[in-house]
């Protein structure tokens, strides 16, 4: 009888702060698929909710309101950022993680871990002990990567960006363990967008003026319902398409408002990719996941709000690169969006800027790394 070749178990850690982590778990997983079908078996673990004790099990509800006092989540991530600091983080926290760092490892057996999470690094490492599996470590930020996702046991380090490898560096990290990719995003934001009012056929889109999407993130964090009024009230002829992912009261306030302007307002939507494709401009949080999904399906950006620390770097990095305009007041916003729908060629040059920056394999490059250390 011949015998049952084991297929290799990859193990993601990721955690729902935010929709960011999870994003590119999934768009790592599909890269995987369509490189290596049938050669391996996967799965994914909520660091907090699946297994942090009561009431740390909690945090992704709590991320949200967490980041509602900006300046206090700024000041805590550059009191915490530093390779000291980060270990005695990885100390600290140890006494209380251990147990749960353990039991992922217990219930989880697998000969590749993949961490997309910061806090799902220097723990389950420590936990994992000498004798280990790979571990890959991909960041998910692009530039002010806090030094917690830096370990030199990772075996490869994957970055989004130099200025983000160059911090690695920075930290200690291997040069040659390092690697440029770019943030791994789904293959849907990567075809080419061909017949825009093919695609705005499909999600039942009247026909269209210019087109406005809003996004805060997975959570539909910082001003958005304020941006998206201010917007719709001024004057201008478009149309809204405003997503409020998993923030429930900001899309019932949102649906009670009286709209100068035709609007749509989704909640938690997997369409992503086609509402981008469709659309004339993005006004968003500045997501990583987003401001990267965005410059793929070459979608000028509009950034609205930040997370201080975190988020610091993805606004430099995207107006450095041209691909979009800092704009943290509703009237700024309102004014980028007058300039870019009065004067198409402003816009456009946004538009070849994102198609410049955009880095469509990213997710591929990741699955064959991963694939390479797995030997399939
Ligand atoms: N997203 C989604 N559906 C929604 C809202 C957001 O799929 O309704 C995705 C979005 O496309 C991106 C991620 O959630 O992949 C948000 O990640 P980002 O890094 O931009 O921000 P975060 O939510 O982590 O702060």
């Amino acid at each position: 009888m011949p015998t049952e070749v084991k297929k290799p178990r990859i193990l993601f850690l990721f955690s729902d702060t935010g929709g960011g982590h999870r994003a590119a778990a999934e768009a790592i997983i599909e890269a995987l698929e369509a490189q290596y079908p049938d050669q391996f078996t996967w799965e994914k673990v909520d660091i907090f909710k699946d297994y942090a004790p009561r009431p740390l099990n909690r945090m992704p509800d709590w991320y949200p309101y967490m980041v509602l006092a900006p300046d206090l989540w700024g000041a805590s991530f550059k009191v915490t950022d530093g390779r000291v600091r980060a270990r005695a983080i990885t100390s600290t926290m140890w006494p209380v993680a251990a147990r749960t760092a353990r039991s992922i490892i217990r219930n989880h057996p697998c000969d590749l871990v993949v961490s997309v999470h910061p806090l799902a690094v220097s723990l389950i490492l420590k936990a994992l002990g000498k004798n280990r599996p790979p571990f890959i470590t991909v960041v998910t930020d692009m530039v002010t990567t806090h030094a917690l996702w830096y370990d030199q046991r990772s075996d490869v380090i994957l970055v989004p960006t130099e200025a983000a490898r160059n911090k690695a560096i920075q930290y200690g990290m291997d040069p040659e363990t390092v690697k440029v990719v770019g943030q791994p995003i789904a293959q849907k934001y990567c075809t080419p967008i061909g017949d825009k009012n093919a695609i705005r056929e499909k999600l039942g889109w009247q026909k269209e003026p210019f087109t406005v999407l809003m996004v805060g993130g997975g959570d539909g964090m910082g001003p958005l319902g304020q941006t998206a009024r201010a917007v719709a009230d001024s004057g201008l002829d478009i149309s809204l398409k405003i997503v409020t992912g998993r923030n429930e009261r900001l899309k019932k306030s949102l649906e009670k408002n009286i709209w100068k302007v035709p609007t749509t307002i989704y909640g938690f939507t997997k369409d992503m990719p086609d509402l981008m494709r469709a659309s004339d401009v993005l006004i968003t949080k500045a997501g990583p996941g987003t401001i990267a999904e965005a410059m793929t399906a070459s979608l000028p950006i509009i950034l609205y709000a930040k997370l201080p620390g975190q988020e610091d770097g993805n606004v430099t990095f995207t107006v450095e690169e041209g691909a979009g305009v800092w704009a943290p007041t509703p009237n700024k916003t309102v004014q980028t969006l007058m300039e870019w729908v009065n004067h198409p060629e402003i816009r456009e040059k946004f538009v070849e800027a994102c198609k410049r920056v955009a880095k469509p394999n990213s997710s591929r490059d990741i699955a064959l790394e991963i694939g390479n250390k797995l030997g399939i």
